[in-house]
């Protein structure tokens, strides 16, 4: 992506399970699989923590539902490919505008080359798509979280235990499932216990976004206000009642790199305004602003602003609206909807 760095957001995100968690540790137990929550060896002790990458995994499946219900059929689906994988258990395109971003772009490499073939009688030389492109024509929650193209803008770091709480598991009765018939295992005995992080425990992780668009800044706003409301599960068993969790954050810094020139300090800019030349199919009004001033101070090269109580209630407020509203009038670019293109089916599917 973008060689400069022109913005950036770091804010934590403080996690407190409301009822039992388990991220599972994926080490096999003697009963059932993984029933263990993560852990880590961390001052002097093995400590549980939730993995940035399981919190990424959930953030971005909350927002591929709240995105394909603002706008259906915008949003890629990671697990629909065009080939089927070794093991034959991938889904492969239903419906062309599911098929996920990474593999679309490949598609379309293969594209380049076999014209490229055709035209010059020559064996060609790889096609790459340039990085604006792929971040041009990559759906909304690809341009974010990434994709196997492209690297992604938002990073989140594994939750820790947050400093003053205390380390708290429990063990909960879990029935083994029979593998042949889906119901309960219990004529084998496959009761097994399941160790689960109670409730009453505080997680920190400190999440990052560089580059942003401001409707990118409101997605994580949104999934920030729908952790405050407990409406985010994490973990295994959401279903069967694990993994009910709040989150708050206290204060959101937004830094710019260098002087902005035409700022002004209750304003944030994204990435079109810094650019200001609409590359990278950004807009140069991509900015909002807040009505409450935030905290400016400068620190070395980087400007820094720091929104707290009414500043941050603003930011939530005016980068949401201009998520919903990028996401309304999204289209999906002529490049990316292979109309003609036919899929070779996986044995599933046949
Ligand atoms: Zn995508």
């Amino acid at each position: 992506m973008l060689k400069q760095l022109l913005n950036e957001c770091r804010f934590t995100l403080t996690i407190h399970t409301e009822g039992p968690v388990l991220i599972k540790s994926g080490h096999p137990m003697v009963f059932g699989p993984d029933m263990t929550p993560v852990r880590t060896y961390r001052n002097g002790t093995m400590e549980v923590y939730l993995p940035g990458s399981s919190l990424k995994g959930v953030f971005r499946s909350h927002i591929e539902k709240i995105i394909r219900t603002l706008k259906d059929g915008i949003v890629c689906n990671l697990f629909v490919r065009t080939e089927p994988d070794s093991e034959n258990n991938q889904l492969v395109c239903p419906n062309y505008t599911e098929v996920s971003c990474g593999d679309k772009f490949e598609v379309r490499q293969k594209e380049a080359i076999a014209v490229r073939k055709v035209q010059w009688r020559r064996y060609p030389q790889k096609e790459d798509l340039s990085n604006e492109a792929v971040y041009l024509d990559s759906c909304p929650v690809c341009r974010l979280f990434g994709s196997t193209s492209f690297i992604g803008r938002v990073a989140i770091s594994d939750a820790y235990l947050a400093k003053g709480s205390q380390q708290k598991t429990e063990q909960r009765d879990g029935v083994g499932i029979d593998r042949f018939t889906g119901g309960a295992a219990t004529a084998s005995g496959a009761k097994f216990d399941l160790q689960v992080v109670s409730s009453g425990v505080d997680f920190e992780t400190d999440i990052y976004i560089r580059n942003f668009e401001v409707w990118q800044l409101g997605i994580l706003m949104l999934i920030v206000t729908d952790l405050e409301d407990g409406l985010i599960r994490i973990g295994s068993g959401r279903s069967r009642g694990l993994g009910n969790v709040k989150a708050k954050i206290s204060e959101v810094s937004v830094n710019y790199i260098g002087a902005v020139n035409g700022q002004s300090t209750n304003e944030v800019w994204g990435l079109g305004s810094l650019l200001g030349d609409d590359s990278y199919g950004t807009r140069a009004n991509d900015k909002v602003t807040t009505q409450h001033t935030p905290i400016e101070d400068t620190r070395g090269y980087r400007k820094i602003t720091t929104f707290r109580d009414n500043s941050l209630k603003d930011l939530k407020k005016a980068t949401i609206e201009a998520f919903v509203a990028k996401i309304q009038s999204w289209e999906i670019p002529e490049t990316m909807q292979f109309k003609n293109l036919v899929f070779r089916r996986g044995r599933g599917n046949e």
